[in-house]
């Protein structure tokens, strides 16, 4: 796919991104391995996610810093320090500062040695709001924390907007098999796993090995059927109203189970094709974050698929940190999209009849 023109391009930008996630994904799994030999994830311990996910945040910031040295740095990130400075956190921050630091050294790409106030001003760089003009990275950098734990599915999902919209977002899955979902529980399929999920505005999607596999071309897949059609949706069930979700799959003739998996990770493997629909309808009063949407989405988009709200508009991520419109999220391929939304916007209209008094 060519460039339209009048789009810069965002080829070194792209190439930072891609090398700071995955520098980031290498201390998750490093977090990851501990947790799952040490059992901590049984007792519901919630220090190793908290290590991983700012010493995430740190390797993207400094990986950013050092990659992209034109124009001023702006990112909205999940975390910030204030905790870290509060009396009893020495420890974490310690951890915090040794894992970053043992990473750095094994990969070699960079002689640096971080203290731990460089550990803190690095997380702080999260702190922006972003907004419809200039240049903010969007950060998530542990997506999918439950699946974390669990040593099921993540995420470190990064994205770029400029002057309002998403113009590229790279998603790191160190979890999820390389060529397909299907092959989710079957660990005897000797499928590789991990999957680096990259885009850039008008120039397509791509897939490459963690490990730095020449990228491939990705699309969504080309089923126009919904009878023929699966979708993916939150793993953890407080996340998405799964009532409604299986009136709006009855309703369009869907016949597959749903296929649940945390994260970003879901729109990476829409993107490749494993599925024809991702959805998610959180509950009333949830407001959905930049983050959490951002680098998934142009990968989507760029994949050949759509991403709209419930009813139809595209995200808007230039109002801040929290996308406005939050009724709920659906990604597709073009074919589907229409009957898909006909469907949810029925649903809807049915559960507002239903809960009426009248
Ligand atoms: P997923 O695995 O797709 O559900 O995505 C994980 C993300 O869901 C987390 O990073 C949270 O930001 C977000 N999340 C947390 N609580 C909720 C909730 N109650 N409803 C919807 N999303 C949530
Ligand atoms: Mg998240």
């Amino acid at each position: 796919m060519s460039r339209p023109a009048g789009n810069p391009s965002y080829a070194a930008e792209l190439g930072a991104a891609k090398k700071a996630v995955a520098l980031a994904a290498r201390l998750c799994q490093t977090v990851q391995q501990e947790i799952v030999q040490s059992d901590i994830q049984s007792k519901a311990d919630k220090t190793p996610v908290t290590v991983a996910d700012y010493g995430s945040q740190v390797l993207v910031s400094l990986v950013l810093n050092m990659e992209v040295t034109s124009g001023s740095f702006s990112m909205v990130a999940e975390e910030d320090s204030e905790d870290l400075r509060k009396d009893g956190a020495e420890e974490i921050l310690e951890r915090i500062t040794d894992l970053v630091n043992k990473t750095l050294a094994e990969d070699g790409s960079y002689n640096i040695l971080l203290s731990k106030e460089a550990i803190l001003s690095a997380i702080d760089t999260g702190k922006s709001e972003g907004g419809p003009s200039g240049r903010h990275w969007v950060l998530d950098p542990i997506d999918g924390t439950k699946g974390f734990v669990r040593g099921g599915q993540y995420a470190i999902a990064l994205a770029l907007l400029d002057e309002g919209r998403v113009v590229l977002g790279v998603l790191g899955c160190p979890n999820l098999p390389f060529t397909s979902v299907s092959n989710l529980s079957g660990s005897s399929s000797g499928d590789q796993t991990g999957a680096l999920f990259s885009a850039a505005i008008g120039c397509g999607a791509e897939v490459q090995s963690l490990d730095g596999s020449p990228p491939q071309k990705i699309s969504v897949c080309t089923i126009d059927n919904p009878a023929n059609a699966s979708f993916f949706e939150s793993y953890e069930g407080a996340h998405s109203m799964r009532d409604f979700t299986g009136s709006v799959a009855e309703k369009l003739g869907v016949q597959a189970p749903p296929v649940r998996i945390d994260s970003q990770a879901k729109y990476g493997a829409l993107a490749r094709g494993d599925g024809a629909i991702y959805w998610r309808f959180p509950h009333e009063g949830y407001r959905e974050t930049i983050w959490d949407h951002a680098a998934g989405s142009i990968v989507v988009t760029e994949a050949g698929g759509v991403v709209k709200d419930a009813s139809g508009n595209d995200l808007d991520f230039s109002k801040g940190r929290y996308l406005v419109r939050d009724t709920g999220i659906i990604a597709t391929n073009k074919q589907l999209m229409p009957s898909v939304l006909k469907c949810v916007q029925e649903a809807i209209k049915e559960k507002k009849q239903a809960s009426s008094p009248l």
